[in-house]
């Protein structure tokens, strides 16, 4: 089957045959249909730092997907060949403390598809029943092939009760975008969202923010005077992975504000804590989706209406993979989804 494989350790990616996968008793085989290109794959293709101290050569990269069952190991039940499913890329032990109280996210010991063993970037892909999605008839192949990055912004947002609140985006890559179109769906009253990157600003108002502002050039202080905001903001979500953009978060928060923290920082970075402290506010770090609560919030805000679409810049042949990664790299593209025939 035709594969996009991590060949070398070195930056790019090949195109190659490799052998069709079976499943295992407990796993199922999924003829993949399309797949989206991650931030996770991005620093894969480039062999940054991250990556090459990650990923093991050979390995078969993507875990953003959907597909059709196409095989089944003897023990699985529950589903069947020709469901149309996605899935959860991280594989959890389900034997420690977290995973034996329901917190899978939590888990210690767990295993990421396309990073530790073979992922989606294939024409098969084999991951455990316990990791299979179904997708409801009414949700569209674009939307369920990105359930795994919209689930971090679901994850994200419905960390905190966004009733009548005002919420500030701090990064409007994919999923700030789709931050700010949760936060709208579930009912936050002012939803700002800073970036550098006027046209993603552009974006975000289509998807449902009251206002952007351009970080650097303008300030979290001059939007709220001019939406008539007086004490700050209740909810702040950090996506962009800039320790500035979390100092000036800190700085625009109310007094007992709460803070979700998505965006990985590249470096150590360096922000007011006393403020925080004066302030009282609340941090929480984000990572991955919650096993499986995100997943069904998820797409039942999808199936009530919730538009991710915009976010979609790109949808390309699975051969034409050099042309995503090209665009990504060039800050161009969202999110690009990469099809087989
Ligand atoms: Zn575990």
């Amino acid at each position: 089957m035709r594969a996009l494989m991590k060949a070398k350790a070195e930056p790019g990616l090949t195109l190659t045959d490799v052998e069709v996968p079976e499943p295992e008793s407990n796993e199922v085989r999924i003829r993949v249909k399309q797949v989206g290109i991650c931030g996770t794959d991005l620093h894969i293709y480039n062999w940054d730092k991250w990556a090459s101290s990650t990923i093991p050569v050979p390995m078969v990269v993507g875990h953003e997907f959907v597909g059709y069952i196409d095989a089944l190991g003897k023990d699985v039940k529950g589903l069947k060949s020709g469901q149309r499913v996605s899935g959860e890329g991280h594989i959890i032990c389900g034997t420690c403390r977290n995973c034996r109280a329901g917190r899978e996210h939590f888990c210690r010991e767990t295993m990421g598809v396309g990073v530790n063993r073979p992922g989606a970037f294939a024409e098969y892909l084999v991951i455990p029943q316990h990791n299979v999605y179904p997708i409801p008839d009414d949700v569209s192949d674009d939307f369920a092939a990105l359930l795994d990055p919209y689930g971090n912004a679901v994850h994200t947002a419905l960390g905190f009760d966004l009733v009548g609140e005002d919420v500030l985006i701090t990064g409007a890559g994919p999923i700030g975008l789709m931050a700010a179109a949760i936060c709208r769906h579930a009912g936050a009253r002012h939803i700002v969202v800073s970036d550098v990157n006027i046209n993603r600003l552009v974006l975000a108002e289509r998807m449902g923010a009251s206002a952007g502002f351009l970080a650097g050039r303008d300030n979290s202080d001059n939007v709220m005077k001019r939406l008539g905001m007086t004490e700050g903001f209740d909810i702040g979500l950090e996506m962009s992975g800039a320790g500035a953009a979390l100092d000036d978060m800190i700085n625009a928060m109310n007094n007992g504000g709460q803070i979700g923290l998505l965006g990985l920082f590249k470096d150590k970075i360096s922000v007011d804590f006393n403020k925080a402290i004066f302030k009282g506010l609340r941090f929480k770090g984000i990572y991955g989706r919650e096993m499986f609560d995100t997943w069904h919030k998820g797409l039942s805000m999808l199936q009530s209406g919730l538009d991710i679409s915009p976010v979609i810049t790109h949808k390309l042949p699975f051969e034409n993979f050099e042309e995503g990664f090209t665009a990504l790299n060039s800050g161009q593209a969202l999110k690009v989804l990469l099809q087989f025939d």
